[in-house]
């Protein structure tokens, strides 16, 4: 998973404030419980300006499985759901409507996360749930699925060596990080093997050349420190790799800052 900064485009953020005009309408119809994605409209959260510089924003990768992909073939993510919001398997409440066209509420990802998610947004237990008039308290409200914006993935999330696999996979460190994995299927086959393939075939060469090179391992080499940035496809894996491999935990995290 990415940590993704606040949305810097001018002219995408001006395109959003237009939504603001769409909220009395929205409230309306969730007042009246007609609510439905249809009245959401995808030509202001969803045009090419907005996609467009969320994609930059996020270096062109996927905010949840941190691979690259093509804006054109990817969708906006709202990361707290519009229309309703799934708790549970039988429990469904009224989505965030107020947020449909909040920069800080929306992100790229890729088709597969984005179907995966749909409007599953679980809730700690006993946490309270944000409303319109509480917008400033969402800080109170204790989502289950973690924020690229506001979480640190390395705080809920790693990848362990796994022997079956002769590769790393992705491992909970929290309750928050093993209910993320289940619901954007961060462990499915196609990210496993994505993620087996680079290692051994791009990642694994480039780290023994540098550990043949410096058996103290002090700090990042460049070529090394440049997989593991900020920018980088699947940066974050390759930081929990390069931890697992002993290279220094400072080094790593600086590299993550660069
Ligand atoms: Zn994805």
């Amino acid at each position: 998973m990415l940590r993704v900064g606040s949305l810097n485009d001018d002219k995408a953020r001006a395109i959003l404030e237009r939504g603001r005009s769409e909220l009395p309408r929205l409230e309306a119809a969730a007042k009246n419980g007609t609510l439905k994605s249809k009245d959401f409209d995808a030509e202001i959260y969803g045009c090419r300006t907005v996609k467009d510089a969320l994609w930059k924003t996020q270096s062109a990768r996927c905010c949840f499985c941190e691979r690259d992909y093509e804006s054109s073939h990817s969708t906006v993510e709202h990361f707290r759901p519009k229309t309703s919001a799934r708790r549970s398997a039988d429990q469904i409440d009224p989505g965030y409507w107020w947020l449909a066209y909040d920069p800080d509420n929306l992100l790229f990802a890729c088709v597969v996360c984005n179907n995966l998610k749909r409007d599953w947004f679980p809730l700690a237990p006993r946490s309270p749930v944000l409303s319109p008039d509480r917008k400033k308290g969402s800080r109170r409200e204790r989502p289950m699925l973690l924020d690229p914006r506001r979480d640190d993935p390395a705080a809920h999330l790693t990848y362990v060596w796994w022997d079956r696999l002769q590769s790393y996979a992705i491992a909970a460190l929290s309750d928050r990080g093993l209910k993320t994995i289940e619901i954007l299927g961060l462990d499915r086959e196609a990210l496993v093997w994505l993620r087996r393939r680079y290692y051994h075939y791009y990642l694994a060469p480039i780290i023994a050349s540098v550990e043949e090179a410096s058996k103290q391992r002090p700090l990042l080499p460049s070529p090394v420190r440049e997989l593991a940035g900020p920018d980088a496809t699947l940066g974050f894996f390759t930081r929990c790799v390069l931890l697992h491999r002993g290279f220094l935990p400072h080094a790593v995290a600086k590299a993550a800052r660069a």
